[in-house]
């Protein structure tokens, strides 16, 4: 991959740093405990909860994304960048665009499926 390629990469997986950071903000407090004494109705007070199950879900997801994409961030400039873990291919541009944390190729993935 070239270097105006890498540049490109790396501005991306920035913004998706931001982006995810912000999110991640916004879910810490979607998650802190229901308070038993909300005076909610009983339903409500189980529709929060699945709520909140769900938002640690995401939670998780994108803590483990932001993971990926800080170790993505620091080796956008060496020479392995953007190929594949098991096969060594180049990974599609455009699924690195997506998604710039991920090591594998699509058909690696497909095969590992
Ligand atoms: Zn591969």
């Amino acid at each position: 991959m070239n270097k105006k390629r890498k540049e490109e990469i790396f501005s991306i997986i920035e913004k998706q740093i931001f982006d995810l950071e912000l999110n991640i903000e916004r879910l810490k407090d979607k998650i802190k405990p229901v308070s038993p004494d909300v005076s909610l109705g009983r339903l409500t007070r189980q529709e929060a909860m699945q709520e909140q199950e769900l938002n640690k879900k995401l939670f998780e997801n994108s803590t483990l994304k932001l993971t990926k994409l800080k170790y993505a961030k620091n080796k956008v400039f060496t020479e392995n960048f953007g190929n594949c873990d098991i096969c060594d291919e180049e990974i599609d541009i455009e699924r690195l665009k997506i998604m710039p944390e991920t090591v594998i190729c699509m058909n690696c993935l497909n095969e590992k499926d």
